[in-house]
């Protein structure tokens, strides 16, 4: 099968079987606001189980159309945030997630703590994984000198080359 009848199978796969639930959470805390969002379990567990039926290909592009809703996802909420911030007379830095430099991934708890990531069922591991896998958080600097570099998450998004929709 070519790889643009596997993509549109596994975007029906998505529709059909109803296979993102997109949340986000966020709050800002003094200049600092903390994110999380999620397009739940059900995407993975579907990639799960097209692996062990051997449909390797199909779960991989499930996997990957999961990683550009996640992602889009959490541009959607650097955008609600940005209008926040906005209308409190700052700006929004850039955004970084547990594990960049100077957040080390044991801060995972914290940041999720303070987005309060449990209303949307997102947790982290003790080794700082989240759960739903399908999940992301990270903190963004907010200010009235900051200015923020082009991109946000498409910066970091698997999908970026294909992507038309890509801030590059
Ligand atoms: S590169 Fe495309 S798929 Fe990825 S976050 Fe940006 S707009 Fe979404």
């Amino acid at each position: 099968m070519n790889l643009e009848r596997v993509r549109h199978k596994a975007r029906l796969l998505i529709g059909r079987e109803r296979l993102v639930a997109p949340a986000f959470t966020y709050r800002i805390e003094n200049d600092v606001a903390a994110v999380a969002c999620t397009i739940g379990p059900a995407l993975e567990q579907r990639v799960a189980e097209l692996f062990r039926a051997g449909e390797r290909l199909l779960a991989l592009e499930l996997d990957a159309l999961g990683n550009e809703r996640l992602f889009c996802l959490a541009k959607r909420a650097l955008a609600a945030i940005e209008r926040e911030t906005r209308r409190r007379g700052q700006h929004v830095g850039d955004e970084r997630y547990p594990g960049d430099p100077g957040i080390g991934i044991e801060e995972q708890p914290r940041v999720l703590e303070m987005a309060n990531a449990a209303a949307k069922g997102i947790r982290s591991t003790p080794g700082g994984m989240l759960s739903p896998v399908k999940s992301m958080s990270f903190v963004v600097p907010l200010g009235t000198t900051l200015a923020k570099s082009r991109g946000g998450p498409c910066r970091r998004c698997p999908s970026r080359e294909r992507c038309a929709s890509a801030k590059r």
